[in-house]
Order: structure tokens, then C-alpha cells, then sequence
């Protein structure tokens, strides 16, 4: 049959496109048997099948034209849309990541010039938006699973480019979670294994870092989960616990208030043992975290999380306060100041949070919805505002002390461990 055009339908095309709607999968498979069918036939719009299932939300739909050939870099669209940007439109995050998967090009732009991820940033479709951004090609893993140059063995043993693959993908960067899911696979809970992984996440990093389009957000995330790798490397070693220690002390409040001290100093030490100095990301991070005392707003994890991911960090208030999954819904029932996601994740934090649970059950005066972030949601306007100047004056007062720690971006910090090792970063211009 010929080639495409647009509104050039024959009968079966037509009734596909009909089917869609409905979501009637069978009867689409049997029309995609029928000689007068292309599964990449355009409406009068240039609209593929796919296009419209994707738009539409039809899962199934989209598997099935995928697996009969659909090309899902099609762009004939009137206005330059392709079946990635329609996912991120109808918001379905289950069909943005099939898109992706079948190898949808994300810097592909409509005729205005907006990327996939930023259409779906425009409609507020932040899952969407943050699944394109954290979206990592299984391809490039698998390139370590075969020698390289002179290697006799692979860097990375195939069977562990599943498990790595799914971490990476993560696009909740809470330590515990990531710790979790180490936990959750058999097959990383192995110092060899650990080893393996952070040594890819870190050559890894050093592409993103080396190639012409510099990225430096995916290379900070390659870093902090080579870090994370680390950390229950470390701990395996010194206990075979199956990193149940690690997550506790990951969860253990401090005293006065339950504040994650153990975690805001991790992600701090990951933050400034950045092997890139100069990157950017790396300066706006400190400068963000720098003047902020343990304890306080911004927490360490809120500005990598923001960085990392987009705004959807700041706008969703319910975490997990274990794990950091959104879309918590269970309170502790006595202080209701704490939200989980599952009886699991509040009974891990218990022993840490019994400790101050009826402290903070007493009712603050007027507003007892304390926490900046859920005070601020009920405006979203106003939390843009706020959140605009108040790191805005969070820089200024960086700006200073940056300039006065003489520009070294380690001591800003106050990681300890960072001493010990001796800077992290060293330059030219700076005298011990
Ligand atoms: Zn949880
Ligand atoms: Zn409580």
C-alpha cells in the first residue's frame, strides 16, 4: 500500500480509529490483520493510531499498535506533536514510559519549540514530566555487560543490569527507599555485586559529564546512586544484616524534634564528594544548602530532590515519611503530624518516632499544619512566590560565604567525613 497521507483513510483506518475510544482491543487486532490497514495511517491532522491511543490513555491500545509496528517517532502531526508528547499531555505516566521504551526521541519539539517534558510540565503533569526527565535507555547499562577494549570480563555482569536498571529509574531519591530496593533484590546484596554497580554508575557519571551535551543533572543522579551503592557497600562489609542497621539509622530522629540528622549529613557528603567542581548544578546545590543549618528548610533532600526533578518536588506535600513515596495517605493516629504510604514504612520508623510522637502532638496555637510545604500547598501561587525568594536570599547569603571559604564548595558543607578525606575538590588558585 502507499505510503501515508494525511486524511487518506481506507475503511479499515477509519474504523481503527473509532475502536480507539472505545478501547476495544480485540476488535483492533482484527482490523490490524485486514489488507487495507497501515498501523501508521494519519488523520487529517497527521494523527497516528497511536497517537490517538496515547492521547487517549488506552494502554492496551498502545501495546498492541506498538507490537503490530507503529512508529512512535512518527511526526506528521499538524503541529509537530509526536505519541510522547500526547502521553505526557493525557498525563498517564504507565504509556509515557512505554513510548520511551519503545524508543520515543525526547528532544524532539513541536512547532513552537516545546520538548515532550515541557508540554506536560505546561498541563501539570509532573509525573509525566518526571518520568521523561529520569528516563535511562536499558541499552546503556547493557553496554557494560559485554567486555570492553581489553577487559576480559564485563564490568557489569548481565544479570545484575535488571536490578541497577530499576534504581536508576527511581525517581524518588529518598535514601531509605533506594536502600530498600537494594534490599529488595537478592542479587545486588553482595559486596562483589555493590562493587560492580557504583563502578558503572561512576564511568557513568564521567560520560555524562565528558559528552558534547553536558548533563549534568543525570550525572549527579549516576553519582548519588554510586553513593548510595557505597554506603550499603560499607555497611555489608562491617555486618551481614541484609542492611536492615542501614535503614534504621537512616530513620533515626534526633531527640528534640525527630529530624532525619543521619540523612541530611548522607546526602550532604554525597553532594560535595561530586567529582566535578565546577558544574554548575553542583554550585547552585550548595549554595541552596550551604547557609541552611541541619535541621531547618530546605532539608538537604528536598534541594537535591528539586534539582534532580523539577518543581513536582515542592508542589506534592504527602511523602512517605520513611520512604518518600508520594501519595501517602496512613497518619500516626495519635500525633497525625507523621504520613506514611503503608503499615510497612511505620512500623520501620516507629522505634525512632515513639520517641517524639507525643511531643508532637501537642497542638501548635492557631495552625497546626506546621510544615512549610503543607502550609503552602493550599496556594500554589504563593508558594512559587515564597519559594523564589527564599532561595533567592538563601544565595545571596551563600554567595558570601562561598567567597569567604575561599570558593571550596566541601567546607560550605560541614561534612566531617569531608575533612578527613581532605578536599574533595582541589584548585590552583587556593592555598591549605
Ligand atoms: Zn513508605
Ligand atoms: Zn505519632
Amino acid at each position: 500500500m502507499a505510503a501515508p497521507q494525511k486524511g487518506d483513510l481506507s475503511a479499515s483506518e477509519r474504523a481503527i480509529l473509532e475502536l480507539i475510544s472505545a478501547g476495544d482491543v480485540s476488535e483492533a487486532e482484527k482490523l490490524l490483520a485486514n489488507q487495507d490497514m497501515r498501523v501508521n495511517c494519519l488523520d487529517e491532522f497527521g494523527m497516528t493510531p497511536l497517537m490517538h491511543a496515547a492521547y487517549k490513555g488506552k494502554a492496551h491500545m498502545c501495546q498492541l499498535l506498538l507490537r503490530h509496528g507503529a512508529d512512535v517517532n512518527c511526526n506528521q502531526h499538524e503541529y509537530g506533536y509526536t505519541a510522547l508528547m500526547f502521553a505526557g499531555l493525557s498525563g498517564k505516566s504507565d504509556i509515557t514510559t512505554m513510548m520511551l521504551d519503545a524508543g520515543a526521541e525526547v528532544d524532539v519539539v513541536n512547532s513552537v519549540g516545546r520538548t515532550a517534558a515541557q508540554m506536560a510540565a505546561f498541563v501539570g503533569q509532573h509525573d509525566c514530566v518526571s518520568v521523561i526527565n529520569n528516563f535511562f535507555p536499558r541499552a546503556r547499562l547493557d553496554y557494560f555487560t559485554t567486555p570492553q577494549g581489553q577487559d576480559m570480563e564485563p564490568k557489569l555482569p548481565p544479570k545484575l543490569a535488571g536490578p541497577l536498571h530499576k534504581i536508576v529509574m527511581t525517581t524518588n531519591l529518598n535514601p531509605v527507599k533506594m536502600v530498600l530496593l537494594v534490599q529488595g533484590s537478592p542479587l545486588l546484596l553482595a559486596a562483589e555485586a555493590l562493587e560492580q554497580c557504583y563502578g558503572v554508575m561512576d564511568l557513568l557519571c564521567e560520560q555524562c559529564l565528558r559528552q558534547q551535551d553536558m548533563n549534568e543533572v543525570l550525572a549527579m543522579k549516576m553519582h548519588y546512586i554510586s553513593c548510595v551503592l557505597q554506603r550499603c557497600l560499607t555497611h555489608l562489609r562491617g555486618r551481614d544484616d541484609h542492611l536492615d542497621a542501614l535503614v534504621m539509622s537512616l530513620l533515626e530522629g534526633r531527640d528534640s524534634d525527630g529530624f532525619l540528622q543521619n540523612q541530611e549529613k548522607f546526602i550532604r557528603e554525597c553532594i560535595t564528594k561530586f567529582p566535578h567542581c565546577e558544574a554548575a548544578l553542583l554550585q547552585q546545590l550548595v549554595k541552596s544548602i550551604a547557609p541552611v543549618e541541619i535541621g531547618d528548610d530546605p532539608t538537604a533532600f528536598s534541594v537535591l530532590t528539586q534539582a534532580l526533578m523539577g518543581q513536582m518536588a515542592l508542589v506534592d506535600a504527602d511523602f512517605c515519611f520513611t520512604c518518600g513515596e508520594r501519595g501517602a495517605k496512613k497518619r500516626c493516629s495519635y500525633c497525625k503530624s507523621v504520613t506514611y504510604c503503608s503499615v510497612a514504612c511505620q512500623r520501620l520508623h516507629w522505634f525512632s518516632h515513639k520517641k517524639v510522637c507525643s511531643a508532637l502532638r501537642a497542638p501548635p496555637v492557631a495552625n497546626h499544619d506546621t510544615p512549610r510545604i503543607r502550609e503552602l500547598k493550599d496556594d500554589e501561587s504563593d508558594l512559587v512566590r515564597e519559594t523564589a525568594n527564599f532561595l533567592q536570599a538563601l544565595c545571596v547569603r551563600a554567595e558570601e560565604q562561598v567567597v569567604a571559604a575561599g570558593g571550596c564548595t566541601a567546607e560550605l558543607l560541614g561534612c566531617p567525613s569531608t575533612s578527613a578525606q581532605g578536599p574533595v575538590c582541589e584548585r590552583e588558585d587556593q592555598q591549605p
